[in-house]
């Protein structure tokens, strides 16, 4: 593939990690913090990891 209008980096603020333009989660193992959108959800359910038995807020 080759690169075309070079898309900007995403770039964690966590760890201030640059991540592809399209990444969903940071590319640091260590950090792997949920970029975008996703962050809330995702930050949430790494929260609350426990199995089951966790009432859905909705
Ligand atoms: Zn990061």
């Amino acid at each position: 593939m080759s690169v075309q209008a070079a898309p900007t980096p995403i770039i964690c603020p966590c760890c201030q990690c640059e991540n592809p333009h399209d990444a969903v989660f940071c590319g640091n193992a260590e950090c792997h913090k949920a970029l975008g959108e996703f962050r809330y959800v995702t930050e949430e359910l790494m929260e609350t990891s426990a199995p089951s038995s966790i009432a859905r807020s909705m």
